[in-house]
């Protein structure tokens, strides 16, 4: 595992780029433990597909396995029903989670649970849809995009119908606002990696920080919860340097000193020179994933400077 035995040089590096020498060099006692699962937050359920959580997002994501994500193999058909309907169970386990949802590359799971809790709210089958709204949370669906969802299918499926899910709603996310939510299962083929809590001094709200390569370019998966963004900062370096901004999930925001903000997309690519002073985060009200790439340079190093100021940033879209 390449990722493995490199990890021992990426707190240098991750000190390297986040914050260069007066940074403090963030320590990761356990570099290979998956990130925190929110499985053990779900409710039990009887929709068996509640359980798809225990499987930990899916079974065939080679990122995730590479990330040290355990691979748990769906039971809670036969647990639940093997000894009653054990074919529907097997099904159930190995066929409906453990070789449709876990099609990662064709369908994403954030789309599948989606689509699922479209079919479901049609259907008004309300404890199956309160099961796949927690797997959806868990999948990087916020609570305004789930209201949002609910909210245009009342005109295609009827509007009791969404009177009966916003209360299913209100329990699976609780009181929470968009900020300090556990990170989601899945938001892209990256792992989101751990807690960035050794940097938290330079960010407004939580980020995760994931090492993907310290080789050749070193490369990191960053994540933004809603609402969360960088201080204004500046990459230093004596000749080359820089960064680039590679987005792979949610919407979020970069912008420089003196010029209007940018609004970033999953594809979207920032090329930031050394010098320019800057900051990158997420929009208010959706996660964002981008890959930071450390551009090459003598002598690099980050100067940070003050917050993004609250209330430019609150009047972003
Ligand atoms: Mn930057």
């Amino acid at each position: 595992m390449k990722m493995n035995k490199t990890f021992g040089l990426a707190a240098a590096v991750i000190s390297l780029w986040l914050g260069g020498l007066s940074a403090p060099v963030q320590a990761d006692p356990e570099p290979n433990s998956p990130p925190a699962a929110s499985a053990d937050a779900i409710a039990p359920c009887a929709d068996c597909a509640s359980l798809l959580l225990a499987q930990n997002g899916s079974g065939s994501n080679s990122r995730s396995r590479k990330a040290g994500k355990p691979m748990k193999k769906q039971t809670a058909g036969r647990e639940r029903l093997g000894d009653l309907a054990p074919k529907f169970a097997e099904l159930n386990d190995d066929v409906l989670f453990g070789e449709v949802w876990s099609r990662e590359e064709q369908l994403s799971p954030r789309d599948r649970s989606l689509i699922t809790i479209a079919a479901l709210f049609s259907a008004g089958l309300y404890p199956q849809l309160k099961s796949h709204l927690q797997i959806g949370k868990a999948h990087g669906i916020s609570k305004s995009e789930a209201v949002e969802a609910v909210t245009q299918l009342a005109f295609y499926c009827g509007w009791p119908k969404a009177w009966s899910t916003f209360p299913l709603i209100r329990e699976v996310y609780g009181d929470e606002g968009n900020g300090n939510v556990s990170a989601p299962e899945y938001l892209s083929a990256f792992p989101i990696g751990q807690k960035n809590d050794a940097y938290a001094q330079y960010f407004i709200g939580q980020s995760y920080l994931a090492p993907l390569t310290t080789e050749q370019v070193p490369v990191f998966n960053v994540t933004f919860e809603p609402g969360c963004r960088n201080n204004w900062h500046i990459h230093h370096a004596k000749s080359g340097g820089g960064q680039m901004l590679i987005c792979v999930s949610g919407r979020g925001w970069y912008q420089e000193w003196g010029k209007e903000p940018q609004e970033l997309h999953p594809g979207d690519v920032v090329n930031i020179p050394a010098g320019v002073k800057h900051w990158h985060g997420a929009a208010k009200d959706s996660w964002f994933q981008h890959l930071a790439l450390e551009v090459p340079g003598v002598e690099g190093k980050n100067e940070w400077c003050e917050p993004v100021d609250d209330a430019a940033y609150s009047k972003l879209p």
